[in-house]
C-alpha cells in the first residue's frame, strides 16, 4: 500500500478540525449570500402529496457550468414549472429544451428530467437520499452533485469535492500535485469527508464552496478576510516564506512527495497563495467550420420568417434547433463552402439552390468547451413557397420572436 501522505497535507489533529468547522460556520452565518435555492428546505420527509424537487439537485446541474448570476432567472422559472419530481417527469424535452435555451450544456436538462422520470416510474416517486444511492441510480448525479443533496437536502455527514473546493483545500495544505489527478482529487474527497461537520453538513458544505467562490477566489484572495487562516498552509507559508514548521515536514517537499508541487515547479513567492492549486496545462480546444444558412420568407402576415430545423436527438446541443448548418472540412475555398451549404439546403428544400445566390453574412466565433466553432453565416432570400422534405428532420418556420422563444442554443441567437 502507497504510504500515507505526510501530516502537513492533511487534518489529522482533531481539535484543528473543530476549530476550523466552528470558525467557517460562524463566518457562513455572517456572511452568506442569498440566495434562491438557499430559501428552500425541500426535504419533504413524511409530507402528503407529490415528491418535491429537491431545489439543490437543481440548483447543482444548472451551476455545473455556469456562473450564479446567470442561473438565479433560469432556476426560478424552472422551479415555478416544475415544483415536483411529477412535474418534471410529465415535461416534454421540448419543454426542458426551451426552458434551458442559453444555458450551455444542454445535456445537463434531459438528463435532470430523465432522472426525474426515473424517480417516478421506476422508484415509486421516493427520491433517494445517501449520497451512493443518488450516484448510482439518478442519470447525471456525479459524486460532487449526490454529495450535495444528499448533505444540503437530506442531512447525511458527507464531505463534496468541487472546483472551489478544490482551490480551498489544495491552498490549506499546500497540495501542488496536479490537481485533476485522480490520486488528488481522492485525496481531496478524504480530506472533505474529514472535515464536514456532522451536525451541520450542508451548511458546512455550502460554506466552503461560498469561501472558495468570495474569499479563498482563484486570482486575488482575500486572505486577510479569510475566516479560516490560521488553519491555511499556505497563507503561512507566505507570510514566514517557507514551508510551515510542523513535525515531519522534513520527508515533504524534497522530489518524492506525491501531494507537493513537482521539484521544477517549486515554490515561486511572487504568486503566494496562488501557488496551489496547480493543474496540468489543458488540451486545446478543438477546430471546427461549420456553414448556416438563414433562410427567409414572407410569411402570411408579411412578417418575414425563418427556417429552423431539430438537431439529433443526441451529441451536442441535441434536439435543439438551428438555422440549416452543415459541418465543412477545414481549409476549404470559399467557393467550396457556398457548394457545400447550397446541397445541403437542396436536400432540405427539394429544389435546386444556386451556391452564387447564397448572400455571405459573416462569421460567428463560438466557443464550446472542448470546440472552437467557427459558424459561416449566408443568408438567402425565398420569393415562393417551398415545401420541405418531410422524411428529414423535424423543421418548423418561425417569426424572429418565435425563434427567440424557441430552444435554441446561444450560438445560434448570435448567428
Ligand atoms: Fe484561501 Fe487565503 Fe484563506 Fe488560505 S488564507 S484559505 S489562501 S483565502
Amino acid at each position: 500500500a502507497p504510504a500515507p501522505p505526510p501530516a502537513r497535507h492533511l487534518f489529522s489533529d482533531p481539535a484543528e478540525v473543530e476549530a476550523l468547522r466552528r470558525n467557517l460556520l460562524a463566518w457562513y452565518d455572517r456572511c452568506k449570500r442569498d440566495l434562491p435555492w438557499r430559501a428552500l428546505v425541500r426535504g419533504d420527509i413524511g409530507k402528503q402529496g407529490p415528491a418535491l424537487l429537491p431545489a439543490v439537485w437543481v440548483s447543482e446541474i444548472m451551476l455545473q457550468q455556469t456562473q450564479v448570476a446567470t442561473v438565479i432567472d433560469y432556476y426560478t422559472r424552472w422551479m415555478q414549472k416544475w415544483p415536483t419530481l411529477q412535474a418534471l417527469a410529465q415535461a416534454s424535452l421540448e419543454e426542458v429544451n426551451e426552458l434551458w435555451a442559453g444555458l450551455g450544456y444542454y445535456s445537463r436538462g434531459k438528463r435532470l428530467q430523465e432522472a426525474a422520470r426515473k424517480v417516478v416510474s421506476e422508484l415509486a416517486g421516493r427520491m433517494p437520499r445517501r449520497a451512493e444511492e443518488l450516484q448510482k441510480l439518478l442519470p447525471g448525479v456525479g459524486r460532487y452533485t449526490a454529495g450535495a443533496i444528499a448533505s444540503i437536502s437530506y442531512g447525511q455527514a458527507t464531505g463534496v469535492v468541487d472546483g472551489n473546493v478544490i482551490r480551498v483545500l489544495c491552498r490549506l495544505r499546500c497540495i501542488g500535485a496536479d490537481s485533476s489527478s485522480p490520486a488528488v482529487i481522492d485525496q481531496l474527497w478524504d480530506m472533505a469527508n474529514v472535515l464536514v461537520d456532522r451536525s451541520r453538513p450542508g451548511d458546512f458544505n455550502q460554506a466552503l464552496m461560498e469561501l472558495g467562490a468570495t474569499v479563498c477566489v482563484p486570482k486575488s484572495p482575500l486572505c486577510g478576510e479569510c475566516p479560516v487562516k490560521q488553519h491555511c498552509q499556505a497563507w503561512r507559508r507566505k507570510l514566514f516564506g517557507k514551508a510551515p514548521p510542523v513535525p515531519d515536514v522534513e520527508d515533504c517537499g524534497v522530489g518524492d512527495c506525491p501531494l507537493c508541487p513537482p521539484a521544477t515547479e517549486p515554490w515561486d513567492s511572487s504568486l503566494g497563495v496562488t501557488n496551489f492549486p496547480r493543474k496540468a496545462a489543458k488540451k486545446p480546444p478543438r477546430a471546427m467550420r461549420t456553414a448556416t444558412c438563414v433562410l427567409e420568407r414572407r410569411g402570411c402576415h408579411g412578417a418575414p420568417e425563418y427556417l429552423i430545423v431539430q438537431r439529433p436527438s443526441s451529441g451536442l446541443l441535441a434536439g435543439l434547433w438551428e438555422f440549416p448548418s452543415v459541418p465543412l472540412a477545414q481549409d476549404l475555398q470559399e467557393e467550396k463552402e457556398r457548394e457545400e451549404l447550397a446541397d445541403h439546403l437542396q436536400a432540405w428544400m427539394g429544389q435546386p439552390v444556386a451556391a452564387k445566390g447564397l448572400r455571405f453574412i459573416g462569421e460567428v466565433i463560438h466557443i464550446f468547451s472542448h470546440i472552437h466553432q467557427t459558424y459561416v453565416v449566408y443568408s438567402l432570400h425565398l420569393d415562393g413557397d417551398v415545401t420541405l422534405d418531410p422524411a428529414l428532420s423535424p423543421s418548423r418556420w418561425v417569426t424572429e420572436d418565435e425563434f427567440h422563444a424557441s430552444a435554441v442554443s446561444t450560438a445560434m441567437k448570435k448567428v
